[in-house]
């Protein structure tokens, strides 16, 4: 597993110059170190871990207001659902508050899926913007706008942070 902590800085704690480094400049959090500690630990029970990289994670809230972690992944080939779902249950009882691992996507549609999911997505088209800028709107059925994980703050933001363009929600 490869994650932006090496492995002996996140289990020890005690960072290396290189790690020190990217902490100082704030591109290594303090909820990276926490959140790579555990995945490094889980790593032996998971076969799906080992091609996994752990790019980033985001401090959140639920939609009741909880804090709650969502952690984004890469792997060369598409993870199964249900090795997200339970590396996230693994995860959350060690952090213990909830928490969501995502795999990072270019498929837009994919990528707001597995953030709102229970809800769904409908649709996601591309906005051009009179300044020449883009936005992404996501349609989600009305019934679903109570039934998002976190709250529609936290997705917006997270978004943005992620894909670097901002993203709204129509509920239809
Ligand atoms: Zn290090």
């Amino acid at each position: 597993m490869k994650a932006p902590v090496c492995r002996v800085c996140a289990i020890t704690g005690v960072l290396c110059p290189s790690c020190s480094e990217k902490y100082r400049r704030g591109v290594l959090t303090d909820l990276d170190i926490e959140v790579a500690k555990h995945m490094f630990e889980l790593e032996p029970r998971y076969q799906g871990l080992k091609d996994l990289e752990m790019v980033k994670s985001y401090q959140v809230k639920t939609r009741g207001g909880r804090d709650a972690v969502l952690v984004i992944v890469r792997h060369p080939s598409r993870l199964d659902p249900l090795f997200l779902q339970s590396l996230s249950k693994q995860l959350s009882n060690r952090l213990k508050r909830p928490a969501r691992v995502v795999q990072e996507s270019k498929d837009m549609r994919r990528l707001v899926s597995q953030i709102i999911n229970p809800a769904r997505v409908i649709s996601v088209s591309t906005v051009w913007l009179p300044d020449g800028s883009i936005e992404y709107d996501v349609i989600v059925g009305r019934r679903d706008s109570n039934r998002m994980f976190l709250s529609l703050e936290s997705v917006k933001s997270v978004l943005y942070e992620i894909v670097g363009q901002r993203v709204r929600f129509t509920f239809i």
